[in-house]
């Protein structure tokens, strides 16, 4: 078979290339196959975001604002009998798995319509020997089997977009058998109950979010940080948020071993023994299925299910790239790639999660798909820029970010060259019901209300103030960031925000009516009033 174009990867970026790249009259060829997870979680087209990644996460965080919602407001909002409500995991899990089989429908009536061949199978890019003698003159070979067939397809190029998949540590005793990951949580058919989630970063803090406020008891295992790379105080103020609301964190501490409750348990003893910790503590018959969890510092839990999200690794291992001549990073073993996703080999390009460097996110893979596309088929030349992207995490209070980090702009323009504004204050529907801390965080029976949920804050570059830092923590923070990345694409400075008239009440109204500067050391939270707006 010869094509123009084949992508090996149907995820996010890789069909968004295709579908354009066939739009400009190439002919193009798509494969996508998928691993099943250790715990043989499978699914099928469309890559992470929709079957493991954005679509599930974004339902489950849904579902937990509501938990949240009614276990906070919904009396005072004068809603009774909610009491009797009662949630069931299963139900939630049948409607993420029932709409992600809707949407893998819809990506394969997609590509089809689009004129894309699709190819349910994995594929390989040939070594440079091979393919000389499969007798290609030009462009690329990639090989693949289909019901026990090996055969080839030539390509003028190939897009290699495989993106990644979660990893668990092999040193760890018990956590590559017993844990789960964001590949298995989506469609785990029975509850997950009392939680540990290992890592702290976007996946680890989302999952522990929407668990908590679907009443599950959730400890999260931090090793250093969380949020690491994003602003420090606004990273603080969400860890701060979750634990008011009911979140456990583990700081400074790591996982030694994982063991089903009822198993010899040689490695661990082993660690322990090392450690001088006690290993016969806890280990008593308490409910077959549970894992109890040894860490670094001694201390002894037992879980009902262990989430792992600690990073994920590039899908390169049999993808031929060293054969093809295709430099990866030695430090991430992603795919090293130019400014127009070109990679060392020629004629092979890469986009999306397995390029080194690039954010991980779902919209990036696909703009940079579809620009790749213009510029190999349409006589575009237009570069995809990955400054001031933006990005929410969904905890599930929401972190909207575009631009710098206030140490970022630190390190880039120096402190006396920025100025940084803040507003700290509840959202109406939060202070009229007065959302109260979680029994664990309360330091005694007067301490109830939660610290101000919303924090605002900009980072301004002097001297004509242009914004180069947009944070945004709120209930809705999501659907009002992307309007701020807008507006700093577009140049915005502290002038710009000072002149547009807020709308009442809202939590965004809080950017127009910013004076309080980090500088001044005045308080920045308000000690009253009516959410981000200026009123009593
Ligand atoms: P993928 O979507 O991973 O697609 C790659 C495809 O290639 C997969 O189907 C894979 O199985 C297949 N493949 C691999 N090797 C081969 C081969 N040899 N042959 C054929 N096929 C192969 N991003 C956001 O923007 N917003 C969010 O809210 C968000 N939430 C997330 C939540 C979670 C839990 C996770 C895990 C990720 C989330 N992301 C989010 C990130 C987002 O999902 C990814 O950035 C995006 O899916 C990357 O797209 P991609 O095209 O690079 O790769
Ligand atoms: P990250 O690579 O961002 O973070 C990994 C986390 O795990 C860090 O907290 C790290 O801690 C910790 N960690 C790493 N190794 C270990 C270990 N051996 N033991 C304990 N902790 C460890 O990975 P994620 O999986 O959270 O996210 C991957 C990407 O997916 C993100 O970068 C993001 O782009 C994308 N994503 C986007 C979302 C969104 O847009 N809302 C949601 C979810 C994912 P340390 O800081 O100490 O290294």
């Amino acid at each position: 078979m010869e094509a123009d174009l084949v992508v090996i990867g149907g995820g996010s970026g890789g069909l968004a290339a295709a579908k354009e790249a066939a739009r400009l009259g190439a002919k193009v060829v798509c494969f996508d196959y998928v691993e099943p997870s250790p715990q043989g979680s499978k699914w099928g087209l469309g890559g992470t975001c929709v079957n493991v990644g954005c679509i599930p996460k974004i339902i489950m965080h849904n579902s937990a604002k509501l938990g949240q919602l009614m276990d906070h407001s919904a009396a005072p909002l004068g809603w009774s009998g909610t009491d009797g409500l009662t949630f069931v995991w299963q139900d939630l899990v049948k409607t993420v798995q029932l709409y992600i089989k809707q949407l893998n429908f819809s990506y394969r009536r997609g590509l089809r319509s689009a004129g894309v061949e699709y190819i349910n199978a994995k594929a390989t890019l040939l070594a440079a020997p091979e393919r000389a003698q499969s007798g290609a003159k030009s462009g690329r070979v990639v090989e693949y089997t289909l019901k026990g067939e090996r055969k080839e397809v030539r390509a003028k190029c190939v897009l290699v977009a495989v993106g990644g998949r979660p990893y668990i540590p092999r040193d760890v005793p018990g956590a590559v058998e017993l844990a789960v990951t964001s590949d298995d949580l989506f469609s785990l058919s029975r509850e997950p109950k009392k939680t540990l989630v290992v890592g702290a970063s976007y996946i680890a803090l989302e999952c522990a979010g929407f668990l908590t406020h679907l009443r599950y008891d959730v400890t999260v295992c931090v090793r250093s940080i969380v949020l690491r790379g994003f602003d420090r105080q606004c990273a603080e103020h969400i860890q701060l948020v979750m634990k008011e609301q009911g979140t456990k964190f583990l700081e400074h501490e790591q996982v030694v071993s994982l063991q089903r409750v009822g198993e010899p348990d040689v490695a661990a003893s082993d660690l322990a023994g090392d450690r001088g910790a006690d290993t016969t503590s806890n280990t008593t018959a308490d409910g077959g299925d549970k894992i109890l969890v040894r860490f670094a510092s001694g201390r002894e839990e037992m879980f009902d299910t262990v989430v792992y999200a600690v990073g994920r690794r590039a899908c390169t291992q049999s993808l031929g790239c060293e054969a093809a001549g295709i430099a990866m990073h030695p430090a991430s073993g992603k795919i090293v790639v130019d400014e127009l996703e070109q990679t060392s080999a020629p004629g092979v390009y890469a986009i999306g999660d397995v390029c080194h460097g690039r954010p991980e996110l779902t919209p990036v893979a696909i703009k940079a798909g579809e620009l790749l596309a213009r510029r190999l088929f349409g006589g575009a030349n237009e570069p995809m820029v990955y400054t001031n992207i933006p990005t929410v995490v969904f905890t599930p209070i929401e972190y909207g970010c575009c631009g710098l980090s206030e140490e970022d702009a630190i390190t880039r323009y120096g402190q006396d060259n920025i100025e940084v504004f803040l507003f700290g204050f509840n959202s109406v529907p939060v202070s009229a019901c007065h959302w109260k801390k979680a029994l664990s965080t309360r330091k005694d029976e007067f301490d109830l209300d939660v610290t101000p949920l919303n924090l605002s804050k900009i980072i301004c570059k002097k001297p004509d103030n242009k914004i180069v830092g947009y944070h945004c923590i709120a209930m809705n923070a999501g659907e009002t960031t992307q309007g701020y990345a807008l507006a700093l694409k577009c140049g915005l400075t502290k002038d710009d925000l000072d002149a547009v008239v807020g709308i009442h009440p809202t939590d965004a109204e809080s950017f127009h009516s910013m004076t309080i500067t980090r500088r001044s050391g005045e308080s920045f939270m308000a000690a009253g009033g009516c959410g981000g707006g200026k009123c009593g």
